[in-house]
């Protein structure tokens, strides 16, 4: 029976846990909850409590009597140009030999595990066998170097690291043993063992009595029968780095029971997704879309998901379209930036190919302009849906439902707010809630959060506390810190980030942690970071660097030198996905009279416009000074 989406949404406010109960229906459980949420200590959340469930059952297992024979992955990599697909049995049986690998190696219930792995059908087993014996993944970004991979070992103590010989972008190897072993040199923690997939593009070099070639230990392990390990509902399946106002990342801790929940009921409600399809999300697994629509939520489903290593563009703009022809995909998944790219090339390439299997296209990750949308929306003629979520979520916030009821798009906005967020704009002075249309505020959430969301930050309750819910004064509602309005009909439209975080090319990225590589260099006093508007990244970090020596500045192939040096430190503490676009060098940096960076005057004239009052400002010369560099 269908239902309009307005009452369906407010069912899920209004009767909270009758709503939730009843998408709890989606998964199995080994023992039912016995309440729906938890909500006594706020702003802690805890859902379906007493029930016993398995994500990876979920995922695999609990599809074997109906589709074992029916394709689960399709690992496509344009890198190495290998395509392979296994069925839900092949899954189940190489997640069976990646669990028994790990339990080989150690792992039990709640140990966590590093994944550092590109885009290959391994890294979709480890993911899995981690959560069928109950281990905490954590995986990190492929595109990440040492200092960032030496962080997240430090914070989360992997007992296991799985990682591979190298990632391949643009047919450029990277090798990722040596970024590993450098890490491992960095941090204080060490793992008990390091598991290797080679897949021969790069030199492995193996630690003796620490490191192991996974296929030598998958050969060992060929007919493993790995039970699932049940889990409380409010066991942590995962924690995901994220970049925040402060250099060192969150650890987002999500549970199992709440996340396979929101996952499965998003999957028929947003997506109007059913078993048997076909899902094509292009992130990569080290990102939280990576996670949920990628890995888990389309196996949820019982549908086949397309995992895919390799640009958009090569062999040319034609090659994910020519996956959707293949492999009848039914639901696509991307950024604008990605788009972006397909639209400095001819729309032809788009549309050489049979889409004609195509439902919609959903973007997320970072603003959808006008042009972007109009230009795709034209060239494949399918519906393009816009959804705004964040890492902390797991699964969209905004956009529309149209599995529950089809509505229609208004451009600039990701929609209207998904059943079970109570989205509140809130005036950032007064606390106040904003009622009236179209008032810009900070776009909040009041408590508790729906399930799927983060439960806290890992190992840092206060920190989750303090980052997330006491950004208002006087009131304990979550901060997405992003700006935001909302229209007389209840959609709404985002209109940047309230604190230092920037997005390049669908990236998340902290200017704090950027800023303290760059401050480390013996060479650079003091450093402001920025983000500022690309037209084909969205933004992109540019640095404006104080030097210790002032001659620098005015000699410019002293300040090329220099800049390339920093780029490269920037390179080897986080990875390229970090690097700034320009590091501009400076003697002065524009300040307040009390000291304080002033950002946003900084942002404004890199991107040539009017900085604003400047009467606070300790030294007008220094924003000339910038402006000059520029
Ligand atoms: P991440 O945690 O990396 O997914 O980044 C989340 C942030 O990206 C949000 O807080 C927004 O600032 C931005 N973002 C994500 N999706 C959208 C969207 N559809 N429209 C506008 N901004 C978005």
């Amino acid at each position: 029976m269908s239902e309009h989406f307005a009452e369906f949404y407010q069912r899920s406010i209004d009767d909270r846990d009758g709503f939730w109960a009843e998408q709890a229906e989606l998964i199995d459980w080994q023992q039912k909850p016995s309440q729906i949420c938890d909500y006594s200590h706020p702003p802690f959340a805890r859902w379906f409590v007493g029930g016993v469930t398995n994500l990876c059952h979920n995922a695999v297992d609990r599809h074997l009597a109906t589709r074992s024979d029916q394709n689960a992955l399709i690992a496509v990599s344009t890198e190495t140009n290998t395509e392979k697909t296994y069925t839900y049995k092949e899954l189940h049986t190489e997640v069976s030999r990646m669990a028994a690998v790990l339990q080989a190696l150690g792992v039990e219930k709640g140990d966590r595990v590093q994944i550092y792995m590109p885009m290959i059908a391994e890294a979709c087993f480890a993911m899995l066998a981690c959560v069928r014996l109950g281990a905490i993944h954590t995986v990190v970004f492929g595109g990440f170097a040492s200092g960032a991979l030496a962080s997240r070992i430090d914070d989360a103590q992997p007992k296991v690291i799985i990682s591979a010989d190298a990632g391949s972008r643009g047919g450029r190897v990277v090798a990722y043993k040596p970024l590993l072993d450098e890490a491992l040199k960095q941090s204080t923690h060490q793992p008990a063992a390091v598991l290797m997939v080679n897949r021969g593009l790069a030199e492995m070099p193996m630690s003796a009595g620490r490191d192991h070639d996974w296929a030598a230990l998958r050969a060992q392990h060929l007919d493993a029968q790995v039970e699932c390990v049940w889990v409380e509902s409010t066991h942590p399946s995962y924690i995901l780095y994220t970049s925040g106002t402060t250099g060192k990342p969150k650890g987002v801790q999500r549970d199992t029971g709440g996340y396979t929940v929101a996952l499965a009921a998003s999957m028929p409600h947003i997506f109007d997704a059913q078993a048997g399809q076909t899902f094509f999300c292009t992130s990569d697994i080290g990102w939280v879309v990576g996670h949920s629509y990628i890995i888990y939520a389309p196996l949820i489903a019982g549908m086949a998901t397309v995992m895919y290593e390799g640009l958009p563009i090569r062999p040319d703009a034609g090659i994910w379209w020519s996956l959707v022809e293949k492999y009848k995909v039914t639901h696509m998944f991307s950024a604008p930036t990605a788009i972006r790219v397909l639209k400095k090339h001819e729309a032809e390439h788009l549309t050489r190919y049979d889409i004609s299997s195509l439902k919609a296209l959903w973007l997320a990750g970072e603003p959808l302009d006008e042009p972007t949308a109009a230009w795709i929306s034209a060239a494949i003629k399918k519906p393009i849906v816009d959804n705004y979520w964040q890492t902390e979520t797991g699964w969209p916030i905004m956009t529309l439902c149209n599995g529950v009821e089809p509505q229609s798009t208004r451009f600039g906005s990701p929609g209207k707010a998904v059943y079970g967020y109570n989205v509140k704009l809130i005036d950032d002075a007064t606390g106040q809630e904003l009622t009236e249309p179209n008032q810009k505020g900070v776009l909040a959430m009041e408590g508790p959060l729906p399930p799927g969301c983060m439960q806290t930050v890992w190992r840092d309750d206060q920190r989750f506390i303090n980052t997330y819910w006491k950004s208002i004064p006087g009131r304990l509602v979550y901060s997405t810190f992003d700006w935001g309005i909302r229209d007389a009909d209840g959609y709404y439209f985002i209109l940047g980030r309230t604190d230092d975080v920037i997005n390049v090319a669908g990236h998340r990225l902290g200017t704090r942690e950027i800023e303290e590589v760059i401050s480390s260099h013996a060479q650079v006093a003091e450093v402001a970071v920025v983000g500022v508007a690309d037209s084909l990244k969205g933004q992109v970090a540019l640095a404006f660097a104080v030097v210790r020596d002032a001659n620098v500045v005015a000699d410019e192939a002293s300040c090329k030198n220099l800049e390339a040096d920093v780029m490269k430190l920037v390179d080897s503490a986080l990875g390229a996905v970090a690097r700034p676009q320009r590091v501009l060098f400076v003697t002065a940096l524009p300040k307040t009279r009390s000291g304080k960076l002033l950002r946003r005057a900084l942002q404004a004239v890199a991107e040539g416009r009017d900085p604003g009052d400047l009467s606070t400002m300790e030294d007008p010369a220094a924003l000339a000074q910038v402006q000059s560099r520029l």
